[in-house]
């Protein structure tokens, strides 16, 4: 997805299978990163609303993720949910970005499924990922995947087609809940604390 020699040096330590999982950083400001996909107009706006939702779930105390669904149709584009990693707040297990926002958007025939794009600001787990596989969504917008990789081989193996933003907001917040919160985030991946800090000393990295 990102061609180029120059990138490929960049990405010499991004692993490009398994999950990756970035323990956090001692440095908490965002850094600027030179590659990641251009947005289109729209791309950017929706994925503004879901860093708009993963900024407020890092303000109730919860995991700094943030989703929203959009339609395409003849008739123009249409916002049918947003959503935000619920774990802290509602004591949830299962609700992601990605899923509290699937969730929220309710019942929909496969039909429109098929015609979505769901924007995340955060590479998507297995679970959401699978989700996204069930309902057959042919798009994912990922604000970034620097944090956190563990799908997107997979999706792109079922035909989804993903565009990674690099965003410095997302991975700002990121980089926060790992430095201040970094418990949460442990829970969220379904790993220890512990995991997160035997991990720092493995370049960022874990393949499984
Ligand atoms: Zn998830």
């Amino acid at each position: 997805m990102f061609g180029g020699s120059a990138a490929a040096v960049a990405l010499k330590n991004r692993p490009t299978h398994g999950i990756r999982i970035r323990p956090g950083l001692s440095n908490a400001t965002p850094a600027r990163y030179d590659f990641g996909m251009q947005l289109s107009d729209n791309d950017a706006k929706y994925l503004g609303l879901a860093i708009e939702q993963a900024e407020l779930g890092w303000n109730e105390g919860g995991v700094p993720i943030g989703a929203v669904l959009v339609h395409h149709s003849k008739d123009g584009d249409k916002v049918l949910a947003v959503g935000r990693n619920q774990r802290v707040q509602m004591g949830s297990a299962i609700r992601h970005g990605e899923t509290d926002c699937l969730e929220n958007a309710g019942r929909l025939p496969a039909s429109v499924y098929r015609e979505c794009t769901l924007y995340t600001t955060l590479s998507p787990c297995t679970m959401c990922a699978g989700t996204a596989i069930l309902y057959d969504i042919p798009r994912i917008v990922i604000g970034e995947n620097r944090s956190f990789q563990a799908s997107e081989e997979w999706l792109r193996s079922k035909g989804t087609e993903l565009v990674v933003a690099d965003d410095a907001t997302c991975i700002g917040l990121m980089d926060r809940m790992m430095t201040e919160r970094p418990e949460i985030w442990a829970e969220d991946i379904g790993v220890e604390t512990s995991d997160l800090r035997e991990n720092s000393a493995d370049a960022h990295t874990t393949t499984a």
